[in-house]
């Protein structure tokens, strides 16, 4: 039995894990932002709810652990910002504890239980509030140490030329520090910014997809670049890894219609033939996170017996 953790900025979420079909969660708590100790007696007192003693610790989080020193990068939590992490919590809790980033866990969790089942190389693809992803080969995810794997949605690759006809796009200033990056022009934010820049309209992201939906000139305007812009480097990231299916979670896969743009963008794209939908809404709507924690806990309890 494992007990796994999906913590983001205001809640942890617990569960406990006897196999990939049996994850029963356990209370939420609210994620105490300051303070480490306190941070640390939420995760025992979870553990002490699911009634046994787990054989280790898995934990998804909104962030990324330096594959080199271990100092996680988890920007709304403070007190484990900079920390290492997986060394300070084993510290604490006297059991092992495995860390992996959100979309990882995403990744895995559709890998195992999801759109990817079947398949050998699955790519897992989040746009919504941040566009990234995971890798997950054979059912293990390539990405043993850190959270840098599949990242496709940063460094300053989105097209600035682009639509039809072509308009100059600026690289707009990421959240990473990068300019440029998929992510500035295809997250919720960076399609609202782009919708502004084109129009001089502050709309929110369901609102453009809304309006391209019905056929509004301007929002669909903003799409075909948006769909442009992301369907190049996520075709490159197909063609590299080989993957067979991307399942897409995150708030703007809501939209089957723009996933389904999306899709028929990067099938065009790359240079293998599908005849059958490549790009597809993720399965594991609910609480990815815990659930991929939950797959990866099991996964390395399993290696190790
Ligand atoms: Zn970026």
């Amino acid at each position: 039995m494992i007990v796994c953790f999906d913590i983001g900025g205001t809640a942890i979420k617990g569960a406990v894990a006897h196999a990939p079909e049996d994850v029963r969660p356990l209370p939420r708590r609210p994620t105490p932002l300051q303070d480490f100790d306190a941070f640390v007696q939420v995760l025992r007192d979870t553990i002490a709810e699911s009634g046994g003693a787990p054989e280790c610790i898995a934990i998804s989080i909104a962030g990324v652990l330096d594959p080199d020193s271990g100092a996680a990068t988890v920007a709304n939590i403070p007190c484990i910002h900079g920390r290492r992490l997986v060394a300070d919590l084993e510290a604490a809790l006297a059991l092992p504890v495995i860390v992996a980033n959100d979309a990882d866990c995403f990744a895995i969790a559709e890998a195992g239980l999801g759109a990817g089942r079947g398949h050998r190389v699955v790519f897992g693809a989040i746009i919504g509030s941040g566009v990234g992803g995971g890798l997950v080969i054979d059912g293990r995810l390539i990405n043993s140490h850190g959270g840098f794997a599949g990242e496709w949605g940063h460094g300053p690759v989105a097209a600035t030329r682009t639509g039809n006809p072509p308009l100059e796009i600026p690289r707009f200033q990421c959240g990473c520090g990068l300019k440029g990056c998929v992510d500035a022009t295809c997250s919720a934010r960076g399609m609202e910014t782009l919708h502004m820049h084109l129009h001089g309209e502050r709309l929110t992201s369901e609102e453009i997809i809304a309006g391209w939906d019905a056929g509004e000139l301007k929002a669909s305007q903003t799409i075909d670049i948006v769909v442009d812009v992301i369907a190049s480097p996520l075709a490159l990231v197909i063609n590299v890894t080989g993957a067979t299916i991307v399942p897409v979670g995150g708030g703007l896969s809501n939209s089957r219609t723009f996933l389904q743009a999306i899709d028929a963008a990067v099938r065009a794209r790359i240079l293998r033939r599908f005849d059958r939908p490549l790009v597809v809404p993720a399965l594991c709507t609910v609480e990815p996170g815990l659930l991929g924690a939950a797959l990866l806990g099991l996964t390395a309890n399993h290696q190790k017996e």
